[in-house]
């Protein structure tokens, strides 16, 4: 077989926080799957990792991309990949990619300090507690049984997100067993957090580990972050998260920030923050401002919803400021009006989690007052709730 479209499948499982299993964070669970889960299968006493990665399903998905077709879970990274440039299927193409699991992904866990507008009850406790959903709790015993039956010798990198992984005590699990199968030297260790909390007991691990990465999730800075990651967040706390983490031998760290309605005017200003981290703690090894990661989900918080005029000056200005930097960013600009409806259901969730959390948007953003006028389209004013996960 030639190279396949994507190779996630091939080599990638990934345990999502209601413990479905799919091949990466990109892939929507459609059809057969797990009704109200974007997962293949799910872990449970009576289910392994194992049997979903060999089940049915699974083998239709790899079926696909080995006959050239694009598998129904995989049309909206597709999509998004036209739309906006990025898309996850880039990053897990690897020469050796028919040797086995060479990723395994760990987001078992929805617990989050934090409560970010874009973000949903999957993703965080805080949420489903406000909607009656479930919150997921960790199974270390479950998740180690599993692991032990799984051939990670090729294992490459091992990643931990969203909950928040510093609230996850699956991550030492995981760590620990890759130590104890002599994997952990040869394994780069990928963080996806808000860089809020701190645990000290991962250290010994991530020393052993071949590299470590903490992608920073921050949206903002000042009133902006706090706006947007309701919760204990704020970009001294970062500082502070990469002062600590610096003591890790081979740790980098890098912004992952999720680009929309209510930040983008600001990006500039996080940049500039972010090029000063160095600066503020020295010693640290940080990559460059980066804003690949457009939010389309939930569609009215995406900047779509901006009118033409504020969407053509803002991609005016970004391009003129850095073409390559804010590449992404000026593609989904340009890309047509979301529509009145989506425009209006942004206005009503904008207004209804304002009063949830008693946080006026203009306050943070005044940029946005003469895109909050409803354009009269029949949207349902309770429509969305900030939960897109
Ligand atoms: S195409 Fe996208 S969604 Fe599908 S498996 Fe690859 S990365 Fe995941
Ligand atoms: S986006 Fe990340 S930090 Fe924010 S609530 Fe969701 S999981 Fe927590």
């Amino acid at each position: 077989m030639c190279d396949p479209l994507c190779v996630a499948p091939f080599t990638s499982v990934l345990i999502d926080s209601d413990k479905g299993i799919r091949p990466c964070s990109a892939y929507g669970g459609v059809g057969k799957h797990i009704p109200g889960s974007a997962g293949i299968g799910r872990l449970s006493p009576d289910c392994s990792i194992s049997d979903v990665i060999h089940g049915e399903i699974w083998r239709g998905v790899t079926d696909d991309f080995a006959n050239g077709r694009v598998p129904a879970g995989c049309t909206d990274c597709m999509n998004r990949e036209r739309q906006t440039g990025y898309s996850k299927r880039k990053y897990f193409y690897r020469p050796n990619w028919r040797s086995g699991i060479t990723f395994l992904e760990v987001n078992s866990t929805n617990l989050c300090p934090l409560q970010c507008r874009h973000c949903g009850q999957h993703l965080s406790h805080r949420w489903a507690r406000q909607r009656g959903a479930p919150v997921h709790k960790p199974d270390s015993a479950l998740l180690l049984k599993n692991l032990r039956e799984l051939d990670l010798s090729h294992l490459e990198r091992v990643a931990f997100k969203g909950g928040e992984p510093m609230m996850n005590s699956d991550v030492p699990t995981v760590l620990a067993h890759l130590q104890d199968i002599g994997r952990l030297s040869e394994v780069t260790v990928v963080f996806t957090t808000s860089g809020s909390l701190i645990r000290e007991d991962v250290v010994p691990w991530l020393s052993a580990a071949k590299r470590t990465y903490f992608g920073i999730s921050i949206d903002g800075i000042d009133e902006v972050q706090t706006y947007i990651r309701h919760g204990p967040s704020n970009v001294a706390r970062i500082d502070d998260f990469v002062r600590f983490y610096s003591q890790v031998p081979r740790v980098a760290f890098g912004m992952q920030p999720s680009v929309m309605i209510y930040n983008v005017f600001s990006l500039d200003r996080m940049a500039e923050w972010w090029r000063g981290l160095p600066g503020r703690v020295p010693g640290s090894v940080v990559g460059g401002p980066r804003f690949e990661n457009m939010v389309l989900l939930p569609p009215e918080l995406s900047v779509r919803c901006l009118s033409d005029a504020t969407r053509a000056r803002l991609a005016d200005r970004y391009e003129q400021l850095d073409p390559k930097l804010y590449a992404n960013v000026v593609r989904t600009l340009r890309l047509p009006f979301a529509g009145a409806e989506i425009h209006d259901q942004f206005v009503h969730l904008t207004r209804k989690v304002d009063r949830m959390f008693g946080r006026p948007v203009l306050e943070s953003v005044p940029e946005l007052a003469p895109e909050l006028e409803l354009l009269g389209s029949e949207a349902d004013p309770a429509a969305g709730n900030g939960a897109s996960g």
